[in-house]
Formats: C-alpha cells, structure tokens, sequence
C-alpha cells in the first residue's frame, strides 16, 4: 500500500513538472523582433481628416430597398476622391466596374510579382431615423472635435479608403514605383451582399486572370490594451479565417381547428421540441481556431491561464467547458446554432395549421452548408418537423497560413507602425462575413484586419450611434499601409 502511494506521488509529481515545463518553455514569437520604424512623411494629419470630414458628408447610405443609395450621392463620392487626390487619379488607372464599383490599378514595374489588393467599399449603413438625437454631433456632418472625426462611415470604412488614397497619393508626389502591383478596390453596396459591386469586380479580375499574394478588407481590428482578458497590451488580430452563413427553417404541419379539443401536440408544440432538441445538441467543439488566436500572444497571458492552454492535451475538457460559457469565445470554437424567429397561428383559440422556426448558423471553417443542413435535419429526428434551407448559405472561408507571405506583411506593417513596441499579433477566427467572401478565387491568402485600436465602446458605434475615427487611429492606418506598401516590395518578407 505505501509503495502505491509513493507510487502515485511521484508520477503526480512528474505530471506537474511536465506541465510546468510545458507552460514555460515555448518560443518567444518571433515578430517580437520587429521594431516600430520612423515615419516622417505621414502628411498633414488635421487636413486628412478634413478630407475624411468631407467624405463622410457625402451620404452614401445602402438600404436593404435599395441596394447602393442614391447614384448621385454615389457619383458625387466618386467625384470627390478624383478631386482631393488629383496625383492619384492622373497617374493611377481607374476602371469603373457595374458603374459603381472601384477598382485601381497602380502598376508595378516588375509584372513577374503577384500584386496584392486592398479592399474596401464606400457605402455605409442608414442612421435609424428617432436616433439622431443620441449623436454628440450630427452623424453626417464630419465634425472634428475632441481628437475624432464624427460621423457615420468613419469606422466602417470610409476612414480605411481615406488614408489609402492619402498614402498613395503622398507616395506618387514623392516618386515612389512600387515593383509590385498594387489594387485598391471599392464596392458600393457591401452593407446589403456586396453582389453588385465586390462580386462583380472580383470576376473582372478573375476574367482577367489574376492572382495575388495578399488580398486585405476589414472585419478584424486591434483589440485596445484591456480588452482581450488577461491581457494588458493591444493585439493586432489578423483575421485569417472568417465563419460561414446558413439559416434553415423547421416546420411542423397540422390540421388545425378549434383550441378547446386539441391533440396532445400542436404543430407550435413540435416545433418547440424540434428548437430545444437543435439547442441541445451542438455542433462539437474544435479547439484548433482558439488554438491559433493564442499563438501569438501565450507568453504574455497569466500563468494559470498559460499552464492551461499550454497542456491542452490535458485540459480540453476543462478549457472547453471554461471557453464555451462566453458566447464571443464560444462562438469561435464551434458552429453556433441561433434560434431567432417563431411563428405558428394568428389568433389565440385557433389551432395553428403550420408552425415554424428559423435557426441562424455560423458555420466554422472545416465544416459546410450541406453538413450543417444535414445535423439540423437529423437534430430534429422524432418530432415529425422538416427542415430546409433558406437560401445557398455561405460556405466557411478557407483558412489563409499564419507562415505566409500575405501574414508576416500584415504583421510587420502592424509592428513597425506601431508607436512603441508593445504592440502583440496574432490571427483570428472573423465571426462574421465580410465581401471577402466574394474574393476567394483569387488568393491563398486573404485576409481581413483593419490597423484601428478600439476598445469595447468604440467597436458598439459601428453600425450604432456616435460612431467616429480618433485621429490616433487614423495616424496609425497612414502609416501602417505606407509601411504595408513599401514592405510588399521585398520578394519574401522576413520576421
Ligand atoms: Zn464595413
């Protein structure tokens, strides 16, 4: 008995040295290495920002009625871009695609090289009409005060097209030939699908046969110092993977008739079962995209956190069950299943002849539409519903390399323009689809990062209320895509 418990103390002493060992032997990321770089030619901050002003005020608003706005609006954003960046326009070919569509080619000198692409699109969503009220100031004025610039599309992502078009047009006024091609394309209706415009430019480019080595849009950002738990330095996260899309829409059929002799279950009934049976069984648990974000950033979490996620092998169980409570952490581990919409009879005593739900997934890559469909349908087994899909859904995005061209740009652009260096990189699992979804075909590596620090208030304005642009930030975006593009020169970017 004794020679059992010296037995098993020592293997237990054994497991927790190998743990430890575990959680403090890990490589120092090797980007860390990369150092914030002296940027003098940034331009004139506060006139940028009046040209961001003056974008804002044009009102190019996508409604779901109307895709794409008013054209005049639309045509008065075209033309106000060819008028505050006249060296742009004269030297940079601009091809208009489906009349809205944007799409610039600055041409390398050296046409062996892959070009890369910038995306972006200069539509923005409507302000809800009773909420003007809630804007400090008004939401298509522009306003520059208290160190932002105000207004609705300053987030997302007129501020994004802004300092591209500045930086290129500084550089051209500087000399600069980038070797390789750069495109910067802008789609006027990806708040309602993105189909008129990034979808119809991607197949010109496709037609023309084209690859890149990075294809760039929004949908990730820097989490501000405090945002990510545990974590007391702002995180680049590099969007390299972003969610698939499908709704389906469970069924029930009955006779219907009179409530007061009704059958043991209504058709609102079955469809009730059906809806707890799809919320209790799960699509499973993967932990290789949590995986991922933490690559970047280990060393510097809290040590119960890293002697956790450093011996997942041992603690999936645990790290699982710790990660899934949160719905913003849960939803990177798995396809969510959202049941959002029910309907069943219009009156209180009639039975209901039909009853349905809607269920909204968001697919992790790895899965699909079709085998999302198919563990909905087998979900619901016994509960005499159906299930169809509403619409084709959107496949989950492949997943660009964390090793790749396309990556170590990204971070070595985010790193070097950076004020101190502080700033940690890691790639991202993006929740929710973006117009690179139209993109795919022309790249292995796509990816979607916009280089804004935000905290948590700042991230609730897109799409909401006082949404505006610090002047920080759009600092930061001058010189990260200034340093983006000159770095995309380098056959293979180190680090
Ligand atoms: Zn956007």
């Amino acid at each position: 008995m004794k020679k059992l418990v010296q037995s098993i103390t020592a293997l237990l002493s054994l497991l927790a040295a190998l743990l430890v060992y575990r959680s403090v032997e890990w490589d120092w990321p090797a980007y860390l290495a990369i150092a914030p770089v002296e940027i003098d030619s940034a331009g004139d901050l506060q006139q940028v920002a009046r040209h961001l002003a003056g974008a804002v005020q044009i009102r190019t608003v996508s409604t779901q009625q109307r895709a794409g706005g008013s054209n005049q609006d639309f045509r008065a954003f075209q033309r106000y871009l060819r008028e505050t960046y006249p060296t742009l326009h004269r030297q940079v070919h601009l091809e208009k695609i489906n009349e809205q569509g944007l799409l610039y080619h600055w041409r390398g000198s050296r046409p062996d090289l892959d070009p890369i692409l910038l995306l972006g699109h200069y539509d923005t969503v409507p302000v809800i009409a009773g909420t003007e009220s809630q804007w400090t100031y008004p939401p298509f004025s522009g306003a520059i005060a208290e160190g932002f610039v105000w207004g609705r599309g300053t987030l997302d992502d007129k501020g994004m097209i802004i300092a591209q078009m500045e930086v290129v047009e500084q550089l051209l006024r500087e000399g600069h030939q980038p070797a390789r091609s750069i495109y910067l394309a802008y789609g006027h209706d990806e708040e309602v699908g993105g189909r008129q415009g990034a979808l119809k430019i991607s197949q010109y480019l496709q037609r023309q046969g084209l690859r890149f080595s990075l294809v760039l849009d929004e949908g990730s950002i820097i989490a501000a110092a405090g945002v990510i738990a545990g974590l007391d330095r702002p995180v680049a996260l590099l969007g390299h993977a972003e969610k698939g899309y499908l709704s389906v829409k469970v069924t029930a059929h009955a006779t219907g008739g009179h409530s007061s002799m009704p059958p043991a279950h209504t058709a609102a009934g079955q469809v009730a079962a059906a809806v707890t049976q799809l919320e209790n069984r799960q699509r499973p648990a993967k932990l290789e995209h949590s995986d991922d974000f933490f690559t970047g950033i280990l060393p510097f979490l809290p040590t119960g956190q890293r002697l956790v996620l450093s011996n997942s092998w041992l603690f999936k169980p645990l790290l699982v069950s710790y990660l899934q409570k949160q719905p913003a952490l849960n939803a990177s581990l798995r396809t969510t299943t959202a049941v959002t919409m029910l309907s069943a009879s219009p009156k209180e005593n009639v039975l209901p002849i039909e009853a349905s739900a809607v269920v909204n997934y968001r697919i992790l890559p790895g899965e699909s539409v079709a085998t999302t469909l198919d563990h909905a349908r087998r979900a619901v087994d016994g509960t005499g519903t159906t299930v169809k899909a509403l619409g084709s859904g959107t496949e989950p995005s492949p997943v660009a390399p964390i090793d790749g061209f396309g990556y170590r740009l990204l971070q070595r652009a985010a790193r070097e323009s950076w004020h101190d260096d502080t700033l940690l990189v890691t790639p991202r699992l993006v929740l929710v689809t973006t117009d690179t979804r139209h993109y795919h075909p022309l790249s292995d590596e796509v990816f979607r990062f916009m280089p804004n620090a935000l905290n948590l208030d700042e991230v609730a304005t897109i799409h909401g209320s006082n949404e505006r642009l610090s002047l920080k930030n759009l600092e930061l975006m001058l010189r990260f895509y200034r340093r983006l593009i000159i770095n995309a020169d380098r056959q293979t970017v180190a680090g």
